[in-house]
């Protein structure tokens, strides 16, 4: 058994019934001792108590934030690292939408392995250990995306567990082409069945047929919706509503929901309602949300700056106990031109921009426990007995320092030591 000393651990990350004095809310970490065998974590104890076990092997991080490995849960791997042949000029949300339906015919097997293969190289080195990825999904041409997605998975298969749901339109859930759509992906791995849904007459009747397909093959499902500005776009309250009709009790997740935050605040407060009750959780992804939200042309509006951030109603959600995790999204393609895979960076930058500052020792969840919940992995995410045997070790001893440095070093840890994760090379994206 390796036992790594002195770890400084987020204090929401560990067991519940681990012996702990006042957590400080800005400084939310308690100093332990984990011990790690095989694949996953077999001890926790805290560093000032006698109680570790024997090790074989000790690191002692010397007092480190260390955490457990990343959960990024939504993403698109589909789409990602394009950029050079994709961009996006206006850095719009419809121009993003046809800027990358016509680079679809370049998605053959061998740019997929190429793009995602570094995603994942990439997310690796950061710390992360679970994906979800979403997958444009139609027919036939999307059967290479998740034959190949299903051929990382088994590549990664101990290292970071990838996750694959389709992603179409709600109309499909009202014909034939829905049931196609999760029978392809479910054949190649799927783990829930998603859609990307807009406000229509349909759509009460498109979310019925939705959790129809995912109750028959006992799959949650999981969704974008609302990605806009628009206080009319209520996808989020029609899928609440449609989940309490139906009586689907399947895991249930919403990405975005961005609009729920420029309406009515009593019509926003029973929507969260609807939402607990429901038992949704939702996804929300910052970086991606301040990038495509509230985008102004020149010359046509004043003022041209932005004025919101996009994001969802975070912390009313939370209050309302209602699960929220955040989630890289789009990288470096035309839905967001940045980003890196980064999940510290993710928590962050969504730390600043939804002020989660107050609420830091919730807040480290929604790239790790909670995100784990989210994807149905609850072993994940954490710093406890029964936990996979991964943890990132930063460079820094105190929040403060992790959140001021969002590009800290970090080392990863497994129980034969630290583990080599390089960054891959931009250069290897290159076309020749
Ligand atoms: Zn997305």
């Amino acid at each position: 058994m390796l036992l790594l000393r002195r770890a400084r651990v987020p204090a929401a990350l560990l067991p519940p019934d681990l012996p702990r004095g006042a957590v400080d809310p800005l400084e939310p970490a308690v100093l332990c001792d984990v011990g790690l065998a095989g694949n996953e974590i077999v001890s926790v104890t805290p560093s000032s108590s006698a109680a570790a076990p024997a090790a074989t092997a000790e690191i002692d991080a010397a007092g480190a934030l260390v955490f457990p490995g990343f959960v990024d849960a939504h993403v698109h791997l589909d789409k990602t690292h394009t950029w050079h042949r994709a961009p996006n000029r206006t850095g719009t949300f419809w121009e993003a939408i046809t800027s990358l339906a016509n680079d679809k015919d370049n998605w053959t097997e061998a740019d997929l392995l190429r793009r995602a293969g570094f995603a994942l190289r990439t997310a690796y080195a950061h710390g992360t250990r679970v994906i979800r990825t979403h997958l444009d999904t139609g027919l036939p041409w999307s059967e290479v995306s998740h034959a190949t997605m299903a051929r990382l998975r088994a590549e990664w298969r101990g290292r970071i567990e990838l996750q694959t749901i389709p992603l179409c339109g709600g109309a499909d859930f009202v014909s034939d082409t829905g049931r196609k759509i999760a029978d392809l992906a479910v054949r190649y791995g799927a783990s829930a069945l998603g859609g990307f849904l807009q406000m229509n007459p349909d759509l009460p009747a498109q979310i019925d047929g939705l959790l129809r397909l995912a109750q028959e093959r006992g799959l949650g499902i999981d969704l974008h919706v609302d990605e806009n500005d628009n206080p009319q776009a209520e996808c989020l309250r029609l899928v609440a509503e449609g989940i309490l009709r139906n009586g689907f009790t399947l895991p249930a997740v919403c990405g975005h929901c961005c609009s729920l935050a420029v309406q009515p605040r009593d019509r926003a407060r029973s929507t969260i309602d609807l939402v607990k009750a429901a038992g949704l959780g939702i996804v929300s992804l910052p970086l991606c949300n301040v990038y495509l939200q509230d985008r102004r042309s020149a010359g046509t509006v004043f003022p041209r700056t932005p004025l919101w951030r996009g994001l969802t109603l975070v912390h009313d959600l939370l209050d309302a106990g209602v699960p929220v995790a955040c989630a890289s999204d789009n990288v470096r393609d035309a839905f967001y031109a940045f980003g890196d895979y980064d999940a510290a960076e993710v928590l962050v930058q969504s730390v600043r921009l939804a002020h989660l500052d107050v609420r830091l020792d919730a807040a480290v969840g929604a790239v790790t426990r909670t995100a784990a919940d989210l994807v149905g992995l609850p072993t994940y995410g954490r710093v406890a007995p029964g936990s996979p045997a991964h943890l990132v070790v930063f460079g820094v001893q105190r929040f403060s320092e992790l959140l001021s440095r969002p590009g800290s070093p970090r080392r990863i840890v497994n129980a034969d030591g630290f583990a080599p994760a390089p960054l891959p090379d931009y250069a290897e994206l290159q076309d020749r």
